[in-house]
């Protein structure tokens, strides 16, 4: 058999800009911070990195929670970390589902043999308090877990009431903050919310590769009173918090360089401020609807309970999903995402997320997907551009 290293080239991705519903568009500062030195996990610059990535991470979640931390692991190690802490088997858990993400917490739910209390609204829908009352009549669940911005489908939860609800029937409420963190309002200390994760590679526009999380002082209580281990090592927060706490207890090697990039993102964050952030993804989001209503197509989700940073758009009547989502890599370089699960082949999903939403992203996707549409024959309405443009 022959090897020859000369066969495998430098690594090229070439360039791209990216729409779908994450990875989103990474800044170079970020990337710059990656490539510095990688030093020893327990060395005391690398400790210092680590106090204030946490710090920022406080700003971000706007939490005072000393166990604020990111796991090592994308935005699904984050949900696992959350689960297999906090439930043991026989509790009954609240899961609300309205899109693949809640279908994935349930999931979980199960494989820890708790009992699992499903709430479903159709996918495209929020969840509905009252239906969540109804569901928990005579129970104690020992948690109550939503997706604030459930990506599969662009909807965003309203969570005064799920969380009002879940204080009155004592269970811990747990927020999926993949998609929301960094890119609409996450308070977790005002909104009640006892334990949250998130992923870097959404609103955050750090590389995939970390989860923040963030538990209050009713979680870390619930986490000492277990009666059980927790069934994953790995995820054990008791023993990882020891280690980002003032114990420094080697419990893993810390993902060094991912974590240089992590706090380059949340300097970014700091610097941009969260009400401008937030209004800048708000006012992008508004420009894209714009445009896209302009070429006569239509948004999936109502208004008034649309994600700013994940836009479903629905395939218009003609258009070749799969085709139009070559064209728009191929010949523009740019990705957007295709419907997961009953929404496959119906919609597209547009991110504009972090470093990705801006007024640039929005003309060229518009531009694109109008060039790609009229080329497959299907009917658009001009005028889009000067649609998105009225908005800013
Ligand atoms: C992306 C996402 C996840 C999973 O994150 P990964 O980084 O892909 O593991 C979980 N929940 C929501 C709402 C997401 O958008």
């Amino acid at each position: 058999m022959s090897f020859n290293a000369n066969n495998f080239r430098d690594v090229d991705p070439g360039e791209r800009v990216l729409m779908g519903p994450g990875p989103s568009d990474v800044s170079v500062r970020v990337l710059q911070a990656m490539s510095a030195p990688c030093i020893g996990h327990l060395d005391p610059v690398f400790l210092s990195i680590m106090d204030e990535t946490q710090r920022l991470l406080r700003f971000l979640f706007q939490t005072e929670n000393a166990l604020t931390i990111p796991v090592s692991g994308t935005g699904s190690a984050g949900m696992e970390t959350c689960f297999v802490n906090l439930v043991e088997p026989g509790d009954e858990v609240v899961v609300c589902v309205n899109g693949v993400f809640g279908t994935r917490m349930c999931d979980i739910v199960n494989r820890l043999g708790a009992k699992l209390i499903k709430v479903d609204a159709d996918w495209g829908k929020t969840i509905d308090p009252d239906t969540v009352r109804e569901a928990i009549k005579g129970k104690s669940p020992k948690v109550l877990a939503v997706v604030h911005a459930e990506t599969s489908t662009g909807v965003l939860q309203p969570l005064e009431d799920l969380s009002s609800i879940a204080k009155e029937s004592g269970a811990l409420f747990l927020v999926d903050m993949v998609t929301s963190l960094a890119g609409i309002e996450v308070s977790l200390d005002k909104m009640g919310i006892d334990a949250a994760y998130s992923g870097t590679q959404k609103c955050i526009s750090c590389p995939p590769g970390l989860s923040p999380i963030s538990f209050n002082a009713a979680a870390m209580e619930s986490l000492k009173n277990r009666k059980s281990p927790v069934v994953s090592w790995y995820l054990d927060m008791s023993m990882v918090s020891s280690y980002w706490g003032a114990d420094r207890k080697y419990h893993h090697t810390a993902p060094i360089n991912m974590i240089y990039g992590l706090r380059e993102a949340l300097r970014i964050i700091a610097e941009e401020g969260l009400e401008d952030r937030f209004a800048r993804h708000m006012l992008n989001h508004r420009a894209l609807v714009s445009g896209i209503e302009g070429m006569g197509l239509s948004m999936l989700v109502p208004e008034g309970e649309r994600l700013p940073m994940l836009n479903a758009v629905q395939i218009p009547e003609g258009a070749d999903d799969l085709k139009v989502r070559k064209a728009l890599l191929n010949d523009f370089g740019m990705e957007i995402g295709g419907g997961l699960g009953d929404l496959a082949g119906k919609v597209w999903r547009v991110g504009l997320m972090g470093h990705a939403s801006r007024r640039r992203n929005v003309f060229l996707f518009l531009s694109a997907l109008e060039t790609i549409l009229k080329a497959q024959g299907v009917n658009v309405q001009p005028g889009a551009l000067e649609a998105a443009s009225s908005v800013y």
